[in-house]
């Protein structure tokens, strides 16, 4: 059967449960597209190509390095330090990533007759990335079916999801034993820090959600 769906992963918690999602919906019919960005820690598409392959699933690595020669941040250059002050823009944001990983994701599907874009992209836990929100979402789906003449949908199951009812609807799902090979990790450890800003939002979706997180934590 033809592919129907293509998941933007990144081997993290989000994106994983997107996969889980789109194999709900079209078994047997789910690519995955992972990008390398620049990113400081190769280790989250590690995670990546071993869930695609643990999930069944074709997984395809796109080059978007030049992202490094134009833009900086705390993902990308180990000198710059993870925070988030007042009236700024966190840190970690990575402008313009969504618009990137996006578009080359509509490319690669076009050509594969697939129609349906998975991302795992939230606006309720609000992290202060503007290119997360709904309001981006839909404008990039219509531009992108604008741009190559082909009906876009971009699908996000997580976008009014608390960070605990994503662990819940996971559990649903009945893949919460994929968690334990995801990377969320801000310093690129595993077993993970516990104490980075994206360890912590985590951990507190777990907390909140009652139920215990399978990834392996220091000490
Ligand atoms: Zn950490």
């Amino acid at each position: 059967m033809p592919p129907q769906a293509l998941v933007l992963f990144s081997g993290g918690q989000d994106s994983t449960t997107c996969l889980a999602q789109a194999l709900a919906d079209y078994p047997g019919q789910v690519e995955a597209v992972g990008f390398n960005y620049g990113q400081l820690h190769h280790i989250e598409l590690d995670q990546a190509a071993f869930l695609a392959q643990k999930a069944g699933v074709p997984f395809h690595v796109v080059d978007l390095r030049f992202l490094s020669a134009i833009t900086s941040n705390a993902l990308m250059d180990a000198s710059i330090k993870i925070e988030s002050l007042p009236g700024q823009l966190p840190s970690t944001f990575v402008e313009g990533r969504n618009v990137f990983f996006l578009s080359t994701a509509a490319v690669i599907a076009k050509q594969k007759g697939i129609r349906f874009l998975y991302t795992g992209v939230c606006e309720t836990d609000y992290s202060g990335y503007p290119d997360c929100r709904e309001n981006f979402i839909r404008s990039i789906e219509h531009t992108l079916s604008l741009a190559m003449d082909y009906p876009f949908t971009v699908v996000t199951p997580l976008m009014r999801l608390t960070k605990a009812e994503t662990v819940v609807f996971m559990q649903k799902l009945g893949k919460l034993d994929w968690y334990a090979h995801t990377h969320t990790c801000y310093k690129g450890m595993r077993p993970a820090c516990g104490q980075c800003p994206a360890c912590v939002l985590r951990l507190k979706g777990f907390r909140e959600a009652g139920i215990a997180d399978p990834l392996a934590y220091m000490g």
